[in-house]
């Protein structure tokens, strides 16, 4: 089932235009990436979806409604979570405190704190910790898990490995599997081919505001080169 589509989506900031005419699609189970270089687009296609921008022409569908006019919060409710580039964790809350207000806040569902420790349980052993004093890798963790709570159907996840060790970086991946795994939708944004070749099934590449190329996982395999320099910076 596709749960969520941009088509043709025209988006500005000011006069300046961040993005022509993108579609993109993501079905039920699946791992997306976008992929591209810094200023592509990719923030703003993820914007897009989340309502924290409109396009000025186009359509936003989730689950086969026009949800264009929809704002962020009605977006949230639909089943539509956000990880942010800057993940956003309440420095002076404990990671715990932190949990909780996406407990509080989200919709009902399978995630709950219980299977959160379990996924990822330096969180359980940091719980009554402020949140800035995790390491980059954990407040990831907790981004990720506060998103997880609220029990979205389709969960975004701006660049997520960004400036993580390379062991922390796998640690993540791994983590998204299993998430994905359990049933949860990802689209993910990121610079380079690392993570989106082992974790995604389907790629879009975004240069200059638009969709430049999309296919399998495989298909980017067999035209790396090609996509190397879409990417390059
Ligand atoms: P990054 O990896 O840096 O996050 P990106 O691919 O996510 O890059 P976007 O952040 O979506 O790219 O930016 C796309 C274009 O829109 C860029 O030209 C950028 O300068 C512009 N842009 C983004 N945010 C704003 C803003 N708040 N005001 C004006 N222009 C913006």
């Amino acid at each position: 089932m596709k749960l969520l589509a941009l088509e043709s989506c025209n988006v500005t900031y000011g006069k300046a235009q961040a993005l022509h005419s993108v579609s993109i699609e993501v079905a039920q189970g699946e791992v997306v990436s976008l992929i591209g270089r810094n200023g592509a687009g990719k923030s703003t296609i993820l914007k897009t979806i989340i309502g924290l921008k409109q396009p000025v022409s186009g359509r936003r569908v989730w689950k086969g409604d026009d949800v264009t006019a929809r704002l962020p919060n009605q977006l949230g409710r639909l089943g539509i979570g956000y990880v942010p580039e800057d993940r956003r964790i309440f420095d002076n809350l404990t990671v715990h405190e932190n949990l909780r207000i996406a407990t509080v806040m989200g919709r009902t569902g399978a995630w709950t704190e219980t299977r959160i420790f379990e996924m990822f349980p330096v969180l359980l052993d940091r719980a009554s910790q402020a949140g800035n004093t995790l390491s980059g890798g954990e407040q990831q963790m907790l981004a990720i898990s506060r998103a997880l709570l609220t029990n979205p159907e389709l969960l975004l996840l701006d660049e997520p490995t960004e400036g993580l060790a390379p062991l922390i970086v796998d640690e993540l991946v791994d983590s998204m599997r299993r998430i994905n795994e359990e049933g949860m939708t990802l689209l993910l944004v990121e610079q380079n081919l690392r993570v989106p070749m082992k974790l995604a099934h389907r790629q879009y590449v975004v240069d200059n505001g638009t969709v430049q190329w999309s296919g399998t996982t495989a298909d980017l395999l067999a035209n790396r080169e090609e996509i190397e320099k879409l990417i390059s910076v």
